[in-house]
């Protein structure tokens, strides 16, 4: 977890690869399908040109499918779900019924102030269709609704591994993997 702009997406391909399961990227999904112009991606657009977040109907369906697909099942790291306290209640669900449990909720977290300039470069970059100034703005104020507060919810249970997401890549991601490797896997 983190705000947009705090290297989820690049550390979660990371973190994927040093337990060898599958990263499961909500917003890469959303946009693969806007790629494609399935139904899916159609729907999904919609919002996500807002920087509003898609339906969590839509969104929990998704994931289930996609947890339940043969290369997750032996775990799986999510990127960018859950981000509702509604996701939260339907990954327990979902984690029940599969016979998984969740390890650690990884919180990167980053100085607000270089988040615009962060995911601004990023548009530069990778020219995504939300990193326009009007829609980061939006982006960031529903992070801080709706989903910071998701953290306080795993603190209480103990699941909360918090690293400092500043600096260069490769640092961070060995902050990650430190923190990571002290905790028992299921
Ligand atoms: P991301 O790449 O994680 O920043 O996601 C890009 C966009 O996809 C978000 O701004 C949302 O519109 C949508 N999205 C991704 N994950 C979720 C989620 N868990 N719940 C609702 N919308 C999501």
């Amino acid at each position: 977890m983190g705000p947009p702009g705090a290297g989820k997406g690049t550390q979660a391909k990371a973190v994927a690869g040093h337990f060898e399961v599958p990263a499961i990227s909500t917003g890469d999904i959303f946009r693969a399908n806007v790629s494609g112009g399935t139904p899916l991606g159609v729907e999904a657009q919609k919002y996500m040109d807002r920087g509003e977040y898609v339906p969590d109907e839509i969104t929990n369906n998704m994931v289930r499918g996609r947890i339940a697909e043969p290369d997750a099942e032996k775990g799986f790291l999510l990127d960018g779900y859950p981000r509702t306290l509604s996701q939260v209640t339907e990954l327990d669900a979902m984690i029940d019924a599969t016979g998984h449990r969740l390890d650690a909720v990884l919180v990167l977290t980053v100085d607000q102030e270089a988040l615009l300039g962060r995911l601004l470069k990023r548009a530069e970059t990778e020219g995504r269709a939300d990193d326009t100034e009007d829609v980061i703005r939006r982006r960031l104020e529903v992070y801080t609704a709706e989903t910071e507060p998701l953290i306080a919810v795993y603190a209480e249970r103990g699941l909360v591994v918090s690293v400092d997401g500043m600096g260069e890549i490769d640092e961070v991601q060995q902050r990650i993997f430190d923190a990571l490797d002290d905790i028992p896997q299921s």
